[in-house]
């Protein structure tokens, strides 16, 4: 069975309040055996926090503010942001960053959110989780001068082209695959750049409860879904699924620094609440 470590999930999104537990007992049950809980906001970052008090071996968590929530960022949110990361358990600043398709902040406030979240990854020597969308090229402007100063960086839910990954590559960022991956009309330029991942680079998400790779299409999708992401890659790379799953959990270990922190027996034995009480 497979040992994942499943980047990139929204665990405290309101459609797996009615089974959390389910949720991470379902994943232990696939080999997914340790989630990083994407914060969003200081709300969801919080709600983060208390996710992985509970399942303190096999939840980890990143603390920030989404471009979409970018117009609340204010110098409240950075004391906020900042002190969750004193925490162990948060393991990358974001999700952070440009989002130019849904514009859901200004663009104004999301430049100066994501430029405040740089400098807070600098200040903590944390990585920074990144989202980037339609803002390609502003994105890699603001990033290029911060490089240097930043404990390494992981773009999240890459879907570009072999263009956009040289970019990224080259700002020596880890890449996130997600279930994109397995859908060979809608991901063929995705499939493209996937074998000019390095190996040592390579990420594996689901971005739960989003994206449900081909075979969950029209359900939430749940970090259980992450062996089909894995075996999508290994045949897109042409390795084997067990050597593609051991890269992708070792490269997560070493970005978010893992093995520095207590390792992992299965989700679901610690602290797990009766999913029918929550
Ligand atoms: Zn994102």
């Amino acid at each position: 069975m497979f040992d994942l470590i499943a980047i990139g999930a929204n665990l405290t999104h309101d459609s797996f309040d009615a089974d959390r537990s389910a949720v991470l007992e379902r994943a232990a049950a696939k080999g997914v055996t340790r989630i990083i809980v994407t914060g969003t906001s200081v709300t969801s970052s919080v709600q983060a926090a208390a996710l992985c008090e509970a399942h303190p071996t096999s939840l980890f968590a990143t603390a920030g503010v989404h471009p979409h929530h970018a117009a609340e960022f204010d110098e409240h949110t950075a004391v906020a942001v900042r002190s969750l990361l004193k925490s162990p358990q948060f393991v990358a600043v974001g999700e952070c960053g440009l989002d130019f398709f849904r514009d859901y902040s200004p663009r104004d406030a999301q430049r100066r959110a994501f430029a405040a979240q740089l400098e807070l990854a600098i200040e903590v020597q944390k990585p920074v989780f990144l989202h980037q969308r339609d803002a390609h090229d502003e994105f890699v402007a603001m990033l290029v001068p911060k490089r240097a100063s930043l404990a390494g960086g992981v773009a999240h839910c890459f879907t570009g082209g072999p263009k956009e990954l040289e970019a990224y590559l080259a700002l020596d960022l880890y890449v996130g695959v997600t279930g994109w991956v397995c859908d060979e009309r809608r991901g063929a330029e995705l499939r493209a750049a996937v074998p000019l991942i390095p190996l040592d680079r390579l990420l594996v998400e689901t971005d739960a409860p989003f994206l449900a790779p081909l075979p969950h299409r029209g359900r939430a999708n749940e970090p259980f879904c992450l062996p089909w992401t894995v075996r999508a890659l290994a045949a897109v790379r042409g390795v084997s699924d067990e050597r593609l799953a051991s890269c992708a959990r070792r490269n997560a270990e070493r970005v978010f620094r893992l093995g520095e922190l207590p390792s992992s027996p299965a989700i679901g034995t610690s602290g797990a609440t009766d999913p029918r009480s929550a």
